[in-house]
């Protein structure tokens, strides 16, 4: 069943914002005041915490994608259902209405100015996963006019559905191509498909830009992002800034690559070689 916005509103309690208290759903749409030991929580989840304190922020949420272990293509099939589906995210025939919040493409595209003619064949036919990479500085956010992206404490670069004008700033500014615009109601698609719902989860409208979202929601409760759960192997998060996380001892173990550096815009999601 397809939830409209009133009924998400009312399902997630921000009725409680007047005084029941929700702070996951809150969390959700507004402009985050989230405090970073709710995140530091999510070293039970194998994240790990608690090392020497680093310079910046206590925390910011990263992924790094073990692109080797995308040899097994199901494991990428396994990924962008898993994210498709916590979403509600539509599929439509043609590539120009394609709402994509985790997507499959071929290194040269993937990294477009490291053209390497010399590049193993392994690594140039690995299926690469693009998305958002809640940049720790978002071209997105600073041209956004009516602030409906946002960059939280905890580093995702987060979106409010509600508030988005439609104007596409957003997409013309970011560099990855990480976000996608509802041409026509999503809901279409959606109900052709026969598709099962998240009912946790809003259905978008048209007129709406949208992209991953780090699945705030489902770390609001405690969960892990959907990908993350569906293939731990592929998909590793944590807190960059926590130098014991289990993303910093990947990072430091293996060969990563992140896209467009030299942009300046500082990803957040890095992919394993
Ligand atoms: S973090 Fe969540 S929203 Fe982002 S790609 Fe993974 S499942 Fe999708």
């Amino acid at each position: 069943m397809s939830m409209d916005r009133r009924e998400f509103l009312k399902a997630a309690g921000l009725s409680a914002v007047a005084g029941l208290g929700a702070k996951g759903a809150f969390d959700l749409f507004m402009p985050g005041d989230v405090d970073a030991s709710e995140h530091e929580g999510h070293s039970e989840h194998g994240e790990g915490h608690g090392g020497m304190a680093e310079a910046g922020p206590k925390v910011r949420l990263a992924m790094a994608i073990d692109v080797l272990q995308l040899k097994d293509h199901s494991k990428v099939d396994k990924i962008r259902a898993a994210c498709d589906n916590a979403h509600n995210i539509p599929h439509w025939d043609s590539k120009d209405d394609e709402i994509k919040w985790i997507w499959e493409d071929e290194y040269e595209h993937v990294f477009p100015d490291s053209h390497n003619e010399y590049l193993a064949d392994e690594v140039r036919e690995l299926p690469f996963l693009l998305m958002c990479n809640h940049c720790d500085d978002p071209p997105c956010a600073r041209v956004c006019p009516v602030e409906a992206t946002f960059k939280r404490p905890d580093g995702i670069v987060a979106q409010d559905y509600h508030r988005c004008i439609g104007c596409r700033f957003c997409m013309a500014a970011c560099p990855y191509g990480s976000r996608s615009f509802n041409w026509f109601d999503p809901r279409i698609p959606l109900k052709a498909e026969g598709r099962k719902l998240n009912p946790r989860f809003p259905t978008r409208m048209r007129g709406v830009v949208e992209k991953c979202n780090f699945c705030v929601e489902r770390l609001a409760e405690g969960k892990k992002p959907a990908c993350v759960e569906a293939c731990p192997d592929v998909m590793i998060y944590g807190n960059l800034a926590d130098p014991n996380s289990k993303i910093r001892k990947v990072l430091r173990e293996r060969v990563s690559l992140r896209r467009k550096l030299e942009l300046g815009t500082k990803p957040s999601v890095f992919y394993l070689v």
